[in-house]
């Protein structure tokens, strides 16, 4: 049986195992089959990972986090995780292939995914004007018209937040009402740089190697017009990946799972959260990976534990006879 098995190749997941491998846990970190480097993988520049002064490529950086992670002893699994069993002691992991590992602890650092619209060329033109995160990617959207899709408080966050780098921000609601709190509709009616279109809905985006426009289709009467945009915030909200562990760990209303103060702590000893699957707030890189160092930390202090426990009771069996 192992120590410790890590769920999640994110920053979250390979700080965990940087610190677990250092401590001599010998983690085995499972990174998904076809997911492997978590969200970072999808976009070009990093600008705001600490200690790249020249910004890091995110498909490189998440290259070396796995690097460091291994140098140090972490064995990495490229499957996904089908099944768990964390009740009890022992832990029970199991892979796609069928097989299953079992391990004293557990961190859960799965992620979460942000909405998309269902579009083929969002894909394509993710990194390249299509994103997800206005904080990570505003600055590259200077004196652009930028479009928001949603009508919720991010999108209005979002919209209000992008109004400092773009010439012009469009927010694109499929409704001629938003959703948003009043508060964050005001100071979204407030801002001289914010438009809205409403009843509107993004059907398809233009532009070869950046985007160059959208086509939107009226929701009432189906007429469908391009519009000029030099980038496009998709703002309809973002769900941590929880569906492994329902029905066995505690989740806040946030749909992220509940953790212990600021600590990993999931509502099972022995089972550990990290990254954005527990924040349904900041979620960024840096914010994961120090979310990583703190269940790596649990973690070992938790093993620790059972292993003073372990000498203890050998100890009072040695002491009966
Ligand atoms: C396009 C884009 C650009 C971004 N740019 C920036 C930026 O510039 N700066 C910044 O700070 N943040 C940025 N972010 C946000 C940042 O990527 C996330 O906050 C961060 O990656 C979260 O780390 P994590 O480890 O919690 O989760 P993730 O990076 O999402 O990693 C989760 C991992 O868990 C794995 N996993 C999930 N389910 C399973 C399973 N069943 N079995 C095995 N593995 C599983 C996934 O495959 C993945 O490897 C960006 C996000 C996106 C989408």
């Amino acid at each position: 049986m192992r120590q410790l098995i890590i769920i999640g190749s994110g920053p979250a997941g390979y700080t965990a195992a940087i610190y677990a491998a250092r401590a001599q846990l010998q983690p085995l970190l499972i990174a998904s089959s076809v997911e492997a480097g978590g969200e970072l993988m999808n976009t070009t520049e990093v600008e705001n990972f600490p200690g790249f002064p020249e910004g890091i490529q995110g498909p490189e950086l998440m290259m070396s986090m796995q690097q460091q992670a291994e140098r140090f002893g972490t064995e990495v699994v490229y499957d996904d995780v089908v099944r768990l069993e964390l009740d009890g002691d022992v832990k029970k992991v199991t892979l796609g292939s069928g097989v299953t590992h079992e391990a004293q602890a557990v961190i859960f650092a799965t992620g979460s995914a942000y909405r998309k619209l269902g579009l083929s060329d969002e894909e394509r033109l993710s990194g390249r004007g299509v994103s997800w995160c206005a904080t990570c990617d505003g600055f590259f959207f200077k004196e652009k018209v930028i479009a928001v899709v949603g009508g919720g408080d991010s999108a209005m966050e979002e919209a209000t937040f992008l109004s400092r780098f773009g010439s012009k921000v469009v927010v694109i609601h499929r409704k001629d009402t938003l959703r948003a709190s009043k508060i964050m509709q005001e100071r979204a009616f407030n801002d001289p740089k914010i438009e809205f279109v409403w009843n509107s809905e993004v059907v398809g985006i233009t532009g070869t190697d950046a985007v160059t426009g959208l086509i939107l289709r009226d929701t009432v009467d189906g007429s469908e017009r391009e519009l000029e945009v030099g980038g496009l915030f998709i703002a309809i909200g973002n769900d941590a990946r929880t569906h492994l562990v329902h029905g066995q760990l505690d989740l806040t209303t946030e749909g992220t799972i509940a953790v212990d103060g600021r600590s990993s702590k999931t509502s099972l000893t022995g089972v550990f959260a990290a990254g954005d699957v527990i924040d349904p707030h900041y979620r960024q890189a840096v914010t994961a990976a120090g979310s990583g160092t703190v269940a790596a930390l649990d973690a070992e202090h938790y093993l620790a534990q059972l292993g003073d426990s372990v000498v203890a009771e050998a100890e009072e069996i040695v002491a009966a006879h």
